[in-house]
Parts: structure tokens; sequence; C-alpha cells
């Protein structure tokens, strides 16, 4: 069997000022200084980026940003893109977060050509995917996810998609205190597997995480983490907290 090394990636949202974020960025790099079979990215707002770089450099710890747009430059106020990003220190790009479908007009189209402008920028995209409350209800959370990651997919080449990781956030988990049980997590992170190895092949499916994200804490982390196709979280609200996300990356065991 493959064997992954998990992902623990913090997603601070539109939350702290640079000071702030440099900070708590100070506190996490004392705190999982330990970690070795763990990899750890934050992903702070766009603002506090380069400064965060800095706190982590020569750490263990990776930057990612929240977000990229397709192009690379030009007339497009308030985008940045992925040339941007790289310069700025990141690694990782969050691309397809359920609260930008929900607010800002993300649909798979736009998720396919930023996780295309992702690659060819050097960065590696956390591309999410997720059903909503009412998608369950209806007996639609396959046929959602499996059109999320055929668009969103779209083009991609198997030499490129190594470097991939899909996160998996049921959207009716995110923000809500409401886990989705170990039995519904393996079920659908078993399933995107499946789609990965049919659209790439065994070898690279095998190779690429597949994140859980979805009120992960401290409490629940080591029982998701355990699970056969769960290669890691995305945390949300628990990773603004240095001491508390740093327990996350501990599997909940620090
Ligand atoms: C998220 O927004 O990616 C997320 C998983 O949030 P939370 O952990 O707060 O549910």
């Amino acid at each position: 069997m493959t064997q992954r090394k998990p992902l623990i990636a913090g997603n601070w949202k539109m939350n702290k000022t640079c000071a702030e974020a440099m900070d708590t960025a100070r506190t996490l790099v004392s705190l999982v200084s330990d970690v070795k079979d763990v990899e750890v990215m934050i992903t702070p707002p766009f603002t506090a980026l380069a400064q965060v770089a800095d706190i982590i450099a020569s750490t263990p710890v990776e930057l990612g940003a929240q977000d990229v747009f397709w192009e690379d430059h030009g007339a497009y106020t308030g985008q940045v893109s992925a040339p941007m990003l790289v310069s700025a220190g990141c690694t990782y790009v969050i691309i397809g977060h359920s609260e930008r479908r929900q607010y800002f007009n993300e649909t798979d189209q736009t998720v396919n050509k930023k996780v295309k402008a992702a690659f060819a920028g050097g960065l590696a995209p956390v591309v999410c995917v997720g059903e909503t409350e009412a998608d369950r209800d209806a007996q639609k959370t396959f046929s959602v996810l499996d059109k999320q990651m055929d668009n969103g997919l779209e083009g991609l080449t198997v030499e490129i998609m190594a470097n991939a990781v899909i996160a998996y956030e049921p959207v009716w988990a995110i923000g809500t205190g409401k886990t989705a049980t170990p039995l519904q997590v393996q079920e659908v992170h078993a399933f995107l597997r499946s789609f990965l190895k049919q659209r790439f092949g065994d070898g690279i499916a095998g190779q690429i995480r597949i994140l859980y994200g979805g009120s992960v804490k401290p409490g629940n982390a080591a029982e998701l983490m355990a699970l056969a196709d769960v290669d890691g979280a995305l945390v949300g609200g628990a990773s603004l907290d240095a001491e508390i996300f740093s327990k996350i990356v501990h599997f909940g065991k620090a």
C-alpha cells in the first residue's frame, strides 16, 4: 500500500491582522517543532502571507493561500495570481472552498481554471469538494461529488496530478460543530479515491492525499485520521488558535 504523509492544513479564512498572524505563526512553529511524520500547512489571509513566510522559513511549517486567480497579471482589480503567491512564499493554494462557491460565484469551471493556473505557477492545489445538507438528504452526495471532481479536474494530466490534494468538506459540517461520522467520511473518501483511480490510474490515485474538513477538533482528529482513505485534515475554526491546531497536528495526543 502506498504511504501517504498526512497533511494537516489550517484555513484561517478572513481572520487575523498581520501582527496577529505573525504571533500565531510564531507560537505554532514552537509547538509543532517535534512533528516529523505529518506535514503542517497554514493559509493566512493574503495580507499576512509574506510576513508569515519569514517566520516559518527554515521550519517544517508550510504556507498556502486561500484562493488564486487564473491569469498571471493584468487588469483584474482585487485578484492575486499564482506567481504572486509563489513570490510571497506559498507552496499550496486552496481552491473551490464552499464559502467561495456560496458567496463569490465559484463554479466547477472557475475551479478548473484556477487548478490549472496553480499547477502552471508551481503551486500544489488543495481542491475542495463537498455536498450540501440538501444534497445529502436527497441522496445526491455521490452524483454531486462526481460532477465537482469531473469538471474541476477536467483536462489535467496524470503527471501533474501527483501534486494535487483533494479536500472533502461536507458543507453541512463546516463551522457547524457537526462532524461527518467515520463511516460517512470513509465512504466518501473511498468514492473519491476510486474516481481518481478511474481517471488517473492506480499509481497516482494511491499517491494523492484526500483530506477531510468539517469541524475537525483535537477530540475527533485521531479517529478521523485513522480511516483508510483519510490523509489529513483541512481545519477552519480550530486552526485559528495555535495550541488547539497543534493538538490536531498531534492527532489529539499532545
Ligand atoms: C473549512 O472551512 O475548511 C473548515 C473545515 O471549517 P471548520 O473546521 O471550522 O468546520
